[in-house]
């Protein structure tokens, strides 16, 4: 049992989880807060009760966050993408991160074929035509034989790669740290950035967001792209310059876009909600995670990590 001069250690559990995760922690001696829908005026007015906050990535745990947090010892992220924590901020007040690493790569990868699919044969489009009914045979494109550009090959990307291989897709991928010997197991190749957006008839944004990273996509990266190409982005909006992508899509030089991402959850500017509003885009709402499995893997994880960084601790 984690130890705190004799009291069980306070946890603020800030974002919905599996029931699974709150039994853990309470089994494991945890004193366990559970306010799912906390905003973050009130997460900054109770913040200092808590040794311990576990977030997913609805919640911002911003510096004035951090800063009323004076008991705070660890975030746990229960996920991957710490792009909601002020981590360097965390880190002058000596407080850790953990994450659930590893634990939805399968059901983001398997959302990602899915977006792909729907996206080349018009699922979705033809889906709200249909209730509409108005049964329109619009021609769609195979995927077999065509070019995918993983940006970010990763765990998701190359989870997302091992099918596409079998599909028949030819991979290739742009990520700033080279792991040739799992490419070679899919028979793909690193690229540049450019090459991937030139020669690819299906984009995959899945790489890990950092402040160097937004826009990586820009405005003239944009037109680099080929022309009816399609994007899919399960990972997060930023990479992409928005306004730019608006064009693209409207000039037809980016046929459609698939993302359970946005640029804000829930949508602020206009054309954020002109791209969400157009017939051959797809959104889904930050489901990548949202799976039976993933979720039951998140809490494992999160915990155990927990537990681990504690003792690591000495606490
Ligand atoms: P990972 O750490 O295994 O892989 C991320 C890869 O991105 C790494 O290989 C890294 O080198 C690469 N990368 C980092 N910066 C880059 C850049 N500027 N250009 C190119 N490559 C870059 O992480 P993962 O488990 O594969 O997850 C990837 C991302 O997916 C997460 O960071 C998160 O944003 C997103 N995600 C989304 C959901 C969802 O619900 N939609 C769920 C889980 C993860």
């Amino acid at each position: 049992m984690p130890k705190n001069e004799g009291a069980a250690l306070r946890v603020l559990v800030c974002d919905p989880v599996d029931t699974i995760m709150l039994e853990m922690l309470k089994s494991k001696g945890f004193h366990v807060s559970y306010e799912p829908s906390i905003d973050n005026a009130t997460l900054k007015d109770k913040v200092s009760d808590f040794e311990i906050l576990v977030v997913r990535s609805r919640t911002k745990v911003t510096s004035d966050v951090l800063k009323k947090g004076q008991n705070l010892k660890v975030i746990a992220r229960a996920g991957i993408g710490t792009d909601n924590i002020d981590i360097k901020f965390a880190e002058t007040k000596n407080i850790q991160i953990v994450t659930a690493a590893g634990s939805s790569t399968q059901s983001v990868s398997e959302l990602s074929i899915a977006l792909a699919v729907d996206l080349s044969r018009k699922i979705t489009i033809l889906d709200r035509k249909s209730k509409e009914y108005i049964l329109k045979k619009d021609t769609g494109t195979e995927l077999f034989g065509k070019t995918a550009g993983i940006v970010g090959f990763g765990r998701i990307g190359y989870a997302t790669a091992k099918v596409l291989n079998a599909m028949g897709i030819k991979v290739i991928a742009y990520d700033i740290q080279e792991n040739h010997a799992l490419m070679d197991e899919i028979g793909g190749s690193y690229v540049s950035l450019r090459k991937l957006l030139e020669n690819s008839d299906i984009i995959f944004v899945q790489a890990t967001l950092s402040d160097g990273s937004v826009n990586l996509i820009s405005q003239d990266d944009l037109k680099l792209i080929k022309t009816g190409a399609y994007i899919i982005n399960t990972s997060r909006s930023e990479f992409i310059n928005g306004p730019a992508l608006l064009m693209a899509l409207k000039e037809g030089r980016v046929a459609g876009y698939a993302a359970d991402v946005l640029w804000h959850e829930p949508p602020v500017d206009e054309w954020e909600k002109e791209i969400i509003s157009m017939d051959n885009v797809i959104i889904t709402p930050h489901i990548g995670a949202q799976t039976v499995e993933a979720q039951q893997r998140v809490a494992h994880y999160t915990v155990s990590n927990l537990l681990k960084k504690l003792q690591e601790m000495g606490i």
